[in-house]
C-alpha cells in the first residue's frame, strides 16, 4: 500500500490545504503527517518566544483535528533546518514513505532546506510541492517584460486583472479516513515559554469566526478605520496568517461572499482591505524575485553609504516605549506586550528608529521580529525598508514623519496614548500629545522622560546624512 506522507510547515490547518487535500485525495493509501520543530533555526530567523508558543497551541489544535480524520500527526523536534532533512529523509525510509507532499515556502533558508531534501531523498519517495501560502505564486505577475514589478501600484493592477481569471477557490477539509486515532501531545519545545495574548485563540475554527465577523460587520468601515489604533478597525488576522492557520484564499473568498464585485468596488472598505492581503503577496514576490532581501540587504544599494549611529541609550528607550513620544511609546508597549500592533503604528515606530535616530532599520527589523507574534520575513523587510527609504516602492527618504503629528492625526483625542501610558491619565485632551509643554505650563511633574531627541533637528541631520550617502554613490 501507498504511504503519503504530509510535511505541515507554515500552514498548520486542515481546511484549504493544498498539499493535505492532495495527498488524501487518494482513498486507499495511508496517509501521516508530520511536523519539524527546529528552534535552533527560529532563533536564527529571530522568531519571537511568542510565536513558537502560537506554533505550537496551533499544531496541537491540528493534531486533535487531523487524529478525529484518522489521520496521525507526529511532531518532532530537531536543531536546524539540516538536521530536519536528516531526520525526515530516515523517518521516510523507516515508514517506507512513497510520496511526500509540502507547501513551499519562499524565504531563502526555507528553500535551500527543500533543495537539500530532494538530493537525500533522490528518486525512492515522490514529491508533490504546492504554491499554497499565496493567492497567486511568486513569478505569476510579471511586467510586460517580464520582470517582477518594483513598485506596488502596477504590481497591484496586474494582480487584480489576474486574480480575475484564476482559481482561487478554497479547498474543503479531507474526508475522514477511517476510525479516529487517539491523539499523544507533541514534545514540547525547547522554547523559552511565552504567554500569547488571550485575544488570538489557536485553531483554525478561531481564524475563521474572525474572519467572517471581520467581513460581515467591519470591512465596510475598513477605510475610514483602519489608521486609527484606538478603534478595533482591522481584521487582526496576521497571526493567524503569519503561521498558515488561515489561507489568503480563505479571506479573499469570504470577502467574495460578502462583496461579490469587491474586485470592481475601489472605493469600497472591502477593496481597500483586499489591497492590503495583495501588499502581503507583493511582499511575497519580491523576497523570491531578489533573494537578498532575505539576508537583509536594501534594495537600494547606496542606502548602505548611511552613517548609521550607534546609540544603545537611544535604542533602549525606543524598545521600552521612553523616548518621550508619546504615540511612539505607547505602541512599543503594546508591541511588547501583546506581539501586535496596527500597520499606522508600525510605521511610526520604524520611521522614528531610523529616521529620528539615525539607528540601522536592520537593527529595527530584527527588534520586531523578536516581539511580534505575526512576525514574517517578507512583510517585516518590506515594512521596514518602506519606513528607512531603501526598499522597492519606498516612501522618498526626504519623507519623514513627524511623530508627534502622527499622533495628533490618528489617535486625535490621545485614547490609544493613555491606554498603554497610564502616567499620562491626568493629561487632558491633545495635549497628551506633547505632554512636557503641558507640564512646563501647568507647573506639574509628570513621570514621563523629556523627547530624547527634537524632531526638527534630528530630520535635518538625517537628510543630510541620506544626501551624502546618496552623492558618494553618484562619485
Ligand atoms: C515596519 C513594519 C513591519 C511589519 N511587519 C509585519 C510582520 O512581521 N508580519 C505581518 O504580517 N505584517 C507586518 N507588517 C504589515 C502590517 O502592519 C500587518 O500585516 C498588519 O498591521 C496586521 O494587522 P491586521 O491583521 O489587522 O491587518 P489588516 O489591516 O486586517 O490586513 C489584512 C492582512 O493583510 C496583510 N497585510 C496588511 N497590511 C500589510 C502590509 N503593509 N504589508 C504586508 N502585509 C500586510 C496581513 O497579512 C494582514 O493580516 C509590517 C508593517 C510595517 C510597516
Amino acid at each position: 500500500m501507498a504511504t503519503h506522507l504530509v510535511w505541515l510547515r507554515n500552514d498548520l490547518r486542515i481546511t484549504d490545504n493544498k498539499a493535505l487535500h492532495a495527498a488524501c485525495s487518494d482513498s486507499n493509501a495511508k496517509v501521516l503527517a508530520v511536523f519539524i520543530a527546529s528552534p535552533a533555526q527560529w532563533a536564527k530567523h529571530d522568531m519571537a518566544p511568542r510565536q513558537a508558543a502560537f506554533i505550537y497551541q496551533n499544531l496541537l489544535q491540528v493534531q486533535r483535528d487531523l487524529a478525529a480524520l484518522g489521520i496521525e500527526l507526529i511532531c518532532h523536534q530537531v536543531g536546524d533546518f539540516a538536521e530536519s532533512v536528516t531526520w525526515l529523509a530516515d523517518f521516510c525510509r523507516r515508514q517506507r514513505v512513497t510520496s511526500l507532499y509540502y507547501n513551499r515556502q519562499y524565504e531563502v533558508n526555507e528553500r535551500l532546506r527543500d533543495d537539500l531534501l530532494e538530493n537525500v531523498l533522490g528518486a525512492d519517495v515522490a514529491r508533490y510541492a504546492f504554491d499554497d501560502a499565496l493567492l497567486l505564486p511568486p513569478g505569476s505577475v510579471l511586467t510586460g517584460s517580464g520582470e517582477m514589478f518594483k513598485v506596488y501600484t502596477p504590481f497591484r493592477n496586474a494582480f487584480i486583472r489576474r486574480l480575475a481569471t484564476s482559481d482561487v477557490g478554497s479547498l474543503p477539509a479531507p474526508r475522514s479516513r477511517g476510525a479516529a486515532i487517539d491523539v499523544e501531545k507533541p514534545a514540547p519545545f525547547d522554547y523559552p515559554s511565552a504567554d500569547v495574548d488571550a485575544a488570538y485563540p489557536a485553531g483554525e475554527a478561531a481564524a475563521l469566526r474572525r474572519l467572517t465577523a471581520f467581513c460581515r460587520e467591519r470591512v465596510a468601515d475598513y477605510a475610514a478605520k483602519r489608521d486609527l489604533p484606538a478603534v478595533d478597525g482591522t481584521s487582526g488576522l496576521s497571526p493567524y496568517l503569519a503561521v498558515g492557520v488561515l489561507s489568503p484564499r480563505q479571506c479573499f473568498n469570504r470577502l467574495r461572499i460578502e462583496y461579490p464585485d469587491v474586485l470592481e468596488s475601489v472605493n469600497s472598505g472591502a477593496f481597500c482591505w483586499l489591497n492590503e492581503l495583495i501588499w502581503r503577496e507583493f511582499y511575497r514576490h519580491l523576497i523570491v524575485a531578489f533573494p537578498l532581501l532575505c539576508k537583509h540587504r536594501p534594495f537600494i544599494g547606496w542606502t548602505d553609504g548611511v552613517p548609521w549611529r550607534s546609540n544603545e541609550q537611544a535604542l533602549l528607550a525606543w524598545q521600552t516605549g521612553a523616548t518621550g513620544y508619546p504615540i511612539v511609546d505607547a505602541a512599543m508597549r503594546q508591541l511588547n506586550s501583546t506581539g501586535w500592533i496596527h500597520n499606522r503604528l508600525r510605521m511610526i515606530c520604524a520611521s522614528f528608529l531610523v529616521k529620528d535616530l539615525l539607528i540601522d532599520w536592520r537593527i529595527g527589523e530584527r527588534y520586531f521580529m523578536q516581539q511580534l507574534l505575526d512576525g514574517d520575513l517578507a512583510a517585516n523587510n518590506g515594512g521596514w525598508q518602506w519606513a528607512a527609504s531603501t526598499g522597492t516602492d519606498a516612501a522618498p527618504y526626504f519623507r519623514i514623519f513627524n511623530p508627534t503629528l502622527q499622533g495628533k492625526r490618528f489617535d486625535p483625542r490621545g485614547e490609544f496614548i493613555r491606554r498603554w501610558l497610564p502616567e499620562l491619565a491626568g493629561v487632558p485632551g491633545d495635549a497628551v500629545h506633547q505632554p512636557y509643554v503641558w507640564a512646563q505650563k501647568q507647573g506639574e511633574r509628570l513621570d514621563y522622560p523629556l523627547p530624547i531627541v527634537e524632531h526638527g533637528r534630528a530630520r535635518t541631520e538625517t537628510l543630510a546624512a541620506f544626501e551624502a550617502a546618496r552623492r558618494l554613490r553618484q562619485h
